[in-house]
């Protein structure tokens, strides 16, 4: 090894990875390469993936890589600057036109990846002296953007509506802006969020619900997300999601009314000071959009295919294209994940800080494309390997 620029801080960093190695929390980045988007190679292994987000299988499909390569061809490969000053090409009208109708809304602002959406959408609308009320489970983006916001916040029990009421009551008060915030899918958990009964809560108390849509745009309600799914269409003040899961491409979104999406073109700093998205990115979101639009087959297969593997393993019903199973420690979720490899599948094991402690899991996601044959497979294979027990 070479001399460290700063000893101190070399030093830092290895006393810090060594907690972490101890933990069996290490995240190793293994190069994959995915193929048709299904079978996944790794150290010159093929294995069926079931954890890819793409769940149509749209990162794939040749209209959309088509699209991609004729967005690159008309726009280059990079946007060349910020959305505000030459970046905004005539491919983001068309996507956001497609997301505002796909949600019914005014319109839809697309950012830079759902990720920058939430540091940029929440410091937009919220700030000192305001509250953020959100479920104990969310993404830790939108811990990130209600953080940068500097409201105070307050979690509320994984899904549990009456709690958040508990909560605004004693504290809706003494603040001037509420923001309710939950995910429409849970990444993690693969439950909804009671969309109907937050609505009807928030509006009791004045406070502005959003909902984070990344693992449902595309999977449930008709594919228009977890407003439509659950009855309560144009009620969901703010909706944000992502293009790079269901819709197999990359960027964030926000779909809101037209005052709401105005004030926050004019603050959110994640979408004016970073460089719009590569033009290729935008082409394969409108043509996987189009498909999402018009395609109802196609959207309804990933719940399907969930939902299989959960009653062929006598499990709840899935609610999504995501089933946990859950194993306590990290090092249960690693030996299961390696004998599942064993056994030529990708099922990847989900650790702390991304779940909590005591609730390591391997987190099974499903697509469009898997065969049904597989699916029953991977389900007998776990079953035998004592990972669920009837
Ligand atoms: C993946 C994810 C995001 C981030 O979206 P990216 O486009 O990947 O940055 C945000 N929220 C939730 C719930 C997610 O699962």
């Amino acid at each position: 090894m070479h001399n460290p620029a700063s000893p101190s801080l070399a030093a830092f960093a290895r006393g810090k990875l060594a907690e972490i190695d101890a933990a069996d929390l290490t995240r190793r980045l293994r190069p994959t390469l995915r193929g048709d988007g299904l079978i996944v190679e790794r150290g010159g292994k093929k294995l069926i993936s079931f954890s890819c987000n793409d769940y149509l299988g749209l990162s794939r499909h040749p209209q959309v890589i088509a699209a991609a390569i004729a967005a690159t061809e008309t726009y280059g490969a990079g946007a060349g600057a910020s959305r505000f000053v030459t970046g905004d090409n005539p491919l983001y009208g068309e996507v956001e036109a497609r997301l505002a109708r796909l949600k019914g809304t005014d319109g839809a602002i697309v950012f830079g990846s759902g990720y920058l959406a939430n540091l940029g959408i929440v410091p937009a609308l919220l700030g000192e002296g305001d509250l953020i009320v959100g479920d104990e489970l969310m993404h830790a983006c939108m811990h990130g953007g209600s953080r940068l916001s500097r409201a105070k916040i307050l979690l509320f029990r994984h899904n549990d509506a009456d709690h958040c009421a508990e909560i605004l009551a004693k504290e809706r008060p003494n603040h001037r802006h509420t923001l309710v915030m939950t995910e429409g899918v849970f990444s993690m958990d693969g439950d909804r969020a009671p969309v109907k009964s937050l609505v009807e809560i928030a509006k009791r108390h004045d406070a502005w619900l959003f909902t984070d849509d990344a693992h449902a745009l595309g999977v449930i309600g008709d594919g228009k997300g977890s407003a439509h799914a659950d009855g309560a269409d144009g009620q969901v003040p703010l909706q944000m999601g992502t293009l790079s899961k269901a819709v197999g491409a990359y960027g964030g979104y926000l779909t809101a009314d037209a005052d709401t999406l105005e004030l926050v073109r004019h603050r959110a700093r994640s979408l004016i000071y970073s460089t719009g998205l590569p033009p290729a990115a935008l082409g394969a979101a409108n043509a996987a959009l189009a498909l999402i639009e018009t395609d109802a087959e196609l959207v309804a297969k990933p719940l399907a295919k969930a939902q299989l593997f959960t009653s062929a393993l006598n499990l709840p019903p899935a609610m999504s294209a995501i089933v946990p199973v859950r194993l306590g420690e990290p090092k249960r979720a690693l030996e299961a994940a390696a004998k599942l490899e064993e056994a030529g599948f990708m099922v990847v094991a989900i650790r702390p800080p991304t779940v909590p402690d005591g609730t390591s899991r391997l987190r099974v996601t499903f697509s469009a494309a898997h065969d049904d044959a597989d699916v029953l497979r991977l389900a007998e294979t776990m079953r035998k390997l004592g990972l669920v027990t009837p």
